[in-house]
């Protein structure tokens, strides 16, 4: 059980927007620590100056935490470890191999008929083991200013039928300026598929506003969104009740999660996490292998051990809640599927 007292101060606030939610998210270690029970002694006084990639942690996704758990896998999650500054061979910070894949700055194509669309810079949280924590989101956003080239460059490209939004995470965007964009997009005829990548609903899910769901349930596009959730414990009430939103507004729900040392690398918590997104519409898509990102190496998780993981998990699951066990190989055309 928690502590009561602390458990107040975790709790999301009552009748606020979601602007004002997110304003309110701990921004700062020495808070996280703070909240979550932390002794700063034995703990690294990183506010990660070297990476730059401070602490960020919405209320609601803190609301989730145990604190009387050091091991708790949603903490594991945003807490910066002393382990982030250790130089790891083979570990990079363009661990995907896209920044030569750009057709606009923001607009990256790697895949066929696939482009994604880095929308905004902005992530509601900060997930430690990100590969995109080193992106030079300052060259290569595709701020409202140049949306024009991106949407030029789609224009000429009738190759590509799905556009995916992406970031950063693109619901940071207001609904006003998602508007405007998927509007922009819908003119394009040979674009057919919507797809927006977002941890939104699971983090801060008073974002999936009215609105929102009204342009997402009008738009002429066959429309999926890919969640990012990797354990169970990260859906609450309020996550569920807006999954169901979102699958009454009739989009496709889809999951990835990465494979997280310490987080999910355990057979009966990736099973739990299928079976929970099932009962709430979403079906798992991708589980990723960790992109060898510089400062993250603490996470890797042994392709061999993911293997043993895989098999247990089509022996325990119906085949539909397997996810795709995939691992990104710079100049592959597709994600590489790990049997
Ligand atoms: C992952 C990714 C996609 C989408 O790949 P799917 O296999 O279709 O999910 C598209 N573009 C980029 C740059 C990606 O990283
Ligand atoms: S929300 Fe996604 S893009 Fe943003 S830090 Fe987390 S993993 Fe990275």
């Amino acid at each position: 059980m928690r502590d009561k007292a602390a458990y107040d101060t975790l709790k999301p606030m009552g009748i606020s927007s979601w602007k004002t939610e997110l304003q309110s998210s701990i921004h700062h270690y020495q808070d996280l620590a703070e909240v979550c029970n932390l002794k700063l002694k034995g703990l690294p006084a990183s506010e990660n100056k070297q990476s730059g990639f401070p602490v960020k942690v919405p209320r609601p996704f803190l609301s989730r935490i145990d604190i009387n758990n050091p091991a708790d896998p949603l903490l594991l999650q945003i807490l910066p470890t002393i382990d982030e500054n250790h130089v790891s061979p083979g570990f990079q910070s363009d661990a995907v191999g896209e920044l030569n894949k750009h057709l606009t700055p923001g607009l990256i194509k790697k895949y066929h008929g696939r482009a994604l669309l880095i929308a905004t810079a902005t992530c509601p949280i900060h997930c430690r083991y990100c590969f995109r924590r080193h992106y030079p989101y300052q060259e290569n956003q595709a701020s409202q200013d140049n949306w024009a080239e991106a949407i030029s460059a789609l224009r000429k490209d009738s190759s590509i039928f799905e556009i995916i939004l992406s970031g950063g995470d693109p619901l940071s965007l207001s609904d006003a300026k998602l508007e405007k964009l998927i509007g922009l997009l819908e003119n394009i005829q040979h674009l057919k598929y919507l797809r927006i990548h977002t941890r939104f609903p699971v983090v801060l899910p008073k974002r999936i506003t009215n609105h929102l769901l009204d342009l997402l349930r009008q738009t002429r596009f066959r429309t999926t969104m890919v969640l990012h959730i990797n354990h169970a414990q990260e859906i609450d009430d309020d996550v569920e009740h807006v999954l169901h939103k979102l699958h009454l507004s009739n989009l496709q729900l889809l999951n990835q999660s990465v494979l997280l040392k310490g987080v999910n690398d355990d057979a009966k918590i990736l099973t739990k996490l299928s079976e929970s997104l099932y009962l709430n519409h979403v079906l798992p898509y991708y589980l990723h292998l960790l992109d060898p990102v510089q400062g993250a190496a603490h996470f890797d998780v042994d392709e061999g051990v993911a293997r043993n993981l895989m098999e247990q998990l089509r022996i325990n699951l119906p085949g539909y809640l397997v996810p795709r066990l995939v691992k990104e190989i710079p100049d592959t055309l597709y994600k590489t599927p790990l049997i």
